[in-house]
């Protein structure tokens, strides 16, 4: 169980941290692995009452969308910052932070919740810095990062240097791979002082940058790095 508890160690420390097993097998098994094969939708009995009665929903959705969604891989545009304080963009922004806290992610951006606008959110939480062994928080520099959200970012690059470490992405739920990213950055937006930061922030902040041009981490990875997070389980 070294591997696991290693593993387990890894996704906690990523941009999305916290995979139950037993949840991203089901999905894995029953929305992936057998649509995908039989290539038909398949939808249970329970969903196909459901949407009966409740129409699909519309975004800002409450959930990740996933790799294939083209709106993952659209351009998102500026938002106005007219807007910016109206009802429609103030339900997105909450409906990101909802979203986020409740997959314990600790970034995320509108396009993954199926709005193609330009806003990111990131929060690194203190009980999930406690939560990471001291040794990994300083291989990583992982620092608390209270709440931020950036409407139409800007990023500078301070340190062209790059650094490679684990990370994933709740768009691609239940992998994860090695990907370089700069030591330092600093991003700028709508109505947010100018802020410099480096480690583990100025890796979420590039990783939600790139979601905002419609790139994903698949397309910067070591490609030999990609895992399936669960891969132990499935030999158990
Ligand atoms: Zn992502």
């Amino acid at each position: 169980t070294n591997i696991t508890a290693h593993l387990l160690n890894l996704s906690r420390v990523c941009l999305a941290p916290h995979y139950n097993t037993s949840g991203a097998l089901k999905s894995f098994n029953f929305l992936g692995l057998r649509s995908y094969c039989s290539n038909v939708k398949v939808r249970s009995y329970l969903q196909y009452m459901k949407r009966k009665i409740r129409p699909a929903p519309s975004p800002p959705y409450s959930h990740v969308c996933q790799v294939g969604d083209p709106v993952l891989r659209s351009h998102a545009s500026a938002v106005d910052p007219a807007a910016v304080k109206g009802p429609e963009i103030q339900k997105v922004i909450n409906t990101m932070v909802k979203v986020m806290r409740r997959f314990e992610c600790v970034g995320l951006s509108a396009p993954q919740i199926g709005v193609p606008l330009r806003i990111l959110a990131l929060e690194y939480p203190q009980k999930m810095l406690e939560e990471t062994p001291l040794a990994l928080r300083e291989a990583r520099g992982l620092s608390m990062v209270p709440l931020r959200v950036f409407v139409n970012p800007q990023m500078r690059v301070l340190d062209g240097r790059t650094v490679v470490f684990q990370e994933a992405c709740e768009s691609l739920s239940g992998f994860s791979a090695a990907v370089p990213r700069y030591i330092s950055i600093e991003v700028s937006g709508m109505k947010e002082v100018s802020w410099q930061t480096n480690g583990w922030a100025a890796r979420i902040i590039q990783h939600e940058m790139d979601h905002l041009d419609g790139v994903l981490y698949i397309d910067r990875m070591d490609s030999k790095s990609f895992i399936n997070i669960n891969w132990p389980s499935y030999n158990e």
